[in-house]
């Protein structure tokens, strides 16, 4: 027997069966703190992913008539599932995406909070009578379901991002597809091992795993599919932005971020520097609301640098189910040199290396993908990392003088997802919150993550909101019923 063969066989969740993939193949997911292998993920393809929308489409009918309160029972059934077996999967979370078992444990939490909030608000999804100024008629509106939905999500919240959808979308009487990440399919299986014993209805809700591309087209050209929920890199949206547009299908899109944290000379800067260390080092970095631009006022940049660099050196960084650790593994190596490019090039431009700038040494990381907390002063606004996302522990430090030039440097950048401020003046954070370009503010705060709150981008992050009232939206539309009265 090859080692493979005595791997756990995970299966996907089509029509309310556990099944192994059309082609008969699988792929073997792998744990980045130590190279192991995980468990054996079934490869699917359009075979599978179109048996999963036949399942989907004949769901919804029956799924859709029931009450929103009969609909809320199943979601609290759900949750109380995935309650029961939290530790568990919070464990696999942290040796398949490698963040530390708190970081994992706090997925959960959103995941089971998303699940109990969209069951309660899905019942006030209210239409209106309209004021008619046409005598003897009347004008109705309805919030309908928008049908059935293919979701695709990437690694780096590999539970809760499948709650984040799945669970407004089922709350509104729409039915789902869901392909997870290659690298974080065993979670998703795992959490359709859940969706199968709390007995959600055969059909409403199906896991696909396998090949990206051939999944994503039945999502885009199978007429049945009115919507498409993306969260993942710009680049993969826009792909999907303009394949949806052939059926007009409607879209919501979480993408890329490249945030702005800005620390003005008046902030408390104990805690300003303990929330930018925890934000910046967040999942090894790999978060669309990191920091991934730092600008700090020149009167405080020195003392700020050299208290963050400090932090850094001082984290516990190793394999996040051990206690203790802080930061775990990237997610694979690909992730790695991708970092290691990044701090190549600001360093050749000019960059200080303050902390870090390496993969961890020692035989503890030698099998891992990890890469020190790396803090870097003297970043010239040339440098890749200015521009792109970094997602890698990698904390670029810039200075600025004024607010005007700070808001014009926060905004000169094509994303706009998170921005962070962080002053003791609240004036200052009210004017400079609302010229930030984008869909979230932090002020003296960095989580912004909540089931009852909207979270989403504008510009080339995204279009949309996930969580809170406008979550729901999302998976509703409003019909006009012009009815016809004697009067
Ligand atoms: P990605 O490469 O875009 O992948 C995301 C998902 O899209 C994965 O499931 C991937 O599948 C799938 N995919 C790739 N190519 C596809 C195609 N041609 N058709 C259909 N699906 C396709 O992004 P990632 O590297 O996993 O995730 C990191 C990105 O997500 C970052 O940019 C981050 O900022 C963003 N993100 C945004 C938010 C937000 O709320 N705005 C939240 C979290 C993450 P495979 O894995 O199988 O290739």
């Amino acid at each position: 027997m090859t080692q493979d063969a005595r791997l756990p066989l995970a299966a996907m969740l089509i029509d309310g069966r556990l099944e192994q993939a059309q082609s008969g193949e699988t792929f073997v997911s792998t744990n980045p703190a130590n190279g192991e292998p995980i468990a054996r993920i079934p490869f699917g393809d359009d075979r599978d992913a179109r048996l999963a929308v036949d399942a989907a489409a004949a769901a919804f009918p029956a799924w859709s008539k029931l009450s929103a309160a009969a609909r809320a029972k199943h979601l609290h059934r759900l949750a109380d599932a995935l309650e029961r077996r939290r530790n568990e999967i919070a464990l696999v979370v942290t040796s398949e995406e490698g963040k530390p078992l708190h970081e994992a444990q706090g997925e959960l939490q959103l995941s089971i909070d998303s699940l109990r909030w969209y069951a309660e608000e899905a019942r006030r999804a209210y239409g209106a009578w309209i004021p008619d100024p046409v005598p003897g008629r009347r004008l109705l509106t309805q919030r309908q379901p928008v049908g059935v939905c293919g979701a695709i999500i990437p690694w780096n919240v590999p539970c809760a991002m499948i709650f984040r959808k799945a669970a407004p979308a089922l709350a509104a009487g729409c039915t789902m597809v869901l392909k997870p990440a290659e690298a974080t399919s065993y979670v998703a299986l795992k959490v359709a091992e859940v969706f199968a014993e709390a007995e959600i209805p055969a059909g409403v809700i199906n896991v696909v795993t396998g090949k990206a591309s051939a999944i994503g087209n039945v999502f885009l050209t199978d007429h049945r599919v009115r919507k498409i929920s993306f969260t993942g890199s710009t680049d993969v949206g826009r792909l999907l932005l303009r394949g949806a547009a052939d059926q007009i299908k409607r879209t919501s899109m979480e993408l890329g971020g490249n945030a702005p944290v800005i620390l003005f000379e008046d902030c408390d800067l104990d805690a300003s520097i303990r929330a930018v260390a925890s934000l910046k080092f967040l999942n090894a970095g790999q978060a669309c609301i990191g920091a991934n631009r730092i600008y700090v006022q020149s009167s405080i940049y020195e003392e700020v640098s050299r208290r963050l660099a400090d932090h850094a050196r001082q984290m516990k960084v190793g394999d996040g189910s051990q206690a203790g650790v802080v930061m775990g593994p990237l997610v694979d190596m690909k992730a790695v040199e991708k970092v290691e490019e990044l701090v190549a090039d600001a360093v050749g431009k000019g960059a200080v290396l303050r902390a870090g700038g390496s993969r961890m040494q020692g035989e503890a990381y030698e099998r891992g993908c990890f890469y020190a907390p790396t803090v870097m002063t003297g970043v010239p606004r040339t440098a890749r990392l200015h521009d792109e996302e970094i997602f890698g522990p990698v904390a670029a430090l810039y200075t600025f003088e004024t607010e005007d030039e700070v808001v014009d440097l926060a905004n000169n950048v094509d994303y706009g997802l998170s921005a962070y401020i962080f002053t003791e003046n609240m004036d200052r954070a009210i004017r400079v919150g609302e010229q930030l370009e984008s869909g979230m503010v932090g002020i003296n705060e960095t989580r912004l993550g909540a089931a009852e709150a909207p979270f989403g981008g504008v510009k080339m992050s995204g279009i949309g909101r996930e969580g809170g009232r406008e979550g729901l939206d999302e998976y509703l539309e409003t019909k006009l019923l012009a009815i016809r009265v004697k009067d």
